[in-house]
């Protein structure tokens, strides 16, 4: 068996069980925890506990009627501080989704999940992000008396929920949007309702994106989670801080064909949270040649 000077000595990140028996704050109102919480208990042997009466939603909601205060990790951190100022706590979790038209495909959606872990006691932040295109997210304008079954189809309904809203709100008083809808009567009164709410009498229909009414979102933050989970198991060999991984890439995939460097990614830069360790690493999907489609010189 490797001790822990072998691995020092190899430069490898060394595996320490860092966390075992401390405690995590998740801040979250939508049941993250169903997700969150296995991949630490089984990987870092750590207990996830959610806060009561934390108002996550302040931070920012999928229907827009809360703007979110910064980007995605911005925001993360923002709630996991939250969690932490509540409780007292020293390790807060929090997550944070996009979900919208895909920004190389717009006729098809995608979506990124993205998890920060706080720690107060070693004055570190560790993130882990993950793109996926297996989302649900679709929405449809609607009018009074019309369902469009290929799009209840679509976003999974009803074990996916929806949200409903005024599509071009009217003046004055905004009819809040109705979230969490999984039945059908339930959801032709929200159509009439915010169709009636509209200037243009259409209901604008989405799928609900919170991760408790939505099981395809939380298997994204599940998988986020298990990543970050991985990634606090990795020490750094410098300085021992736990959350070795990745923190940039480099170009130069040589071209299958003319061997020559392309703009695709050639290593993996993985480092620590902490202090200036690095470590080069060749891409962790086994791709060793690009095809010369990507190629400026094969491909101009
Ligand atoms: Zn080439
Ligand atoms: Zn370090």
């Amino acid at each position: 068996m490797k001790t822990v000077e072998d691995a020092i000595r190899s430069g490898e990140p060394l595996r320490i069980r860092s966390y075992a028996g401390k405690i995590a704050v998740l801040a979250t109102m939508h049941g993250k925890d169903e997700a969150i919480a296995p991949p630490f208990r089984e990987r870092l042997e750590m207990t996830v506990v959610v806060p009561e009466g934390l108002d996550t939603d302040a931070f920012g909601t999928f229907t827009g009627d809360v703007e979110r205060p910064g980007n995605m990790l911005e925001t993360a951190r923002m709630k996991a501080n939250a969690g932490l100022d509540a409780t007292g706590a020293e390790i807060g979790i929090a997550s944070e989704g996009a979900y919208g038209p895909d920004a190389a495909m717009p006729f098809f959606a995608s979506g990124s999940e993205l998890i920060v872990l706080i720690d107060r006691t070693r004055d570190i932040e560790v993130a882990e992000m993950l793109t996926t295109p297996r989302t649900n997210f679709a929405s449809v304008k609607l009018s009074p008396g019309a369902l469009k079954p290929a799009f209840l189809e679509r976003v999974g309904f009803p074990e996916h929920a929806l949200v409903a809203q005024p599509n071009e709100p009217k003046d004055g008083e905004p009819e809040p949007p109705r979230k969490g809808i999984r039945g059908k009567a339930e959801l032709i009164a929200a159509i009439d309702a915010m169709a009636d709410a509209s200037a243009d009498g259409k209901a604008l229909v989405q799928a609900d994106m919170r991760a408790h009414r939505n099981p395809t979102r939380m298997h994204a933050i599940a998988e986020v989670a298990g990543r970050l989970a991985s990634r606090l198991q990795r020490h750094c060999p410098d300085c021992r801080t736990p959350g070795v991984g990745l923190v940039s890439t480099r170009p130069g995939l040589p071209c299958s064909l003319c061997t020559g460097p392309t703009r695709m990614m050639l290593e993996e830069v993985h480092g620590c949270v902490k202090c200036d360790y690095t470590q080069s690493i060749r891409r962790s999907d086994g791709l060793r040649y690009a095809d010369p489609v990507n190629c400026d010189f094969c491909n101009p």
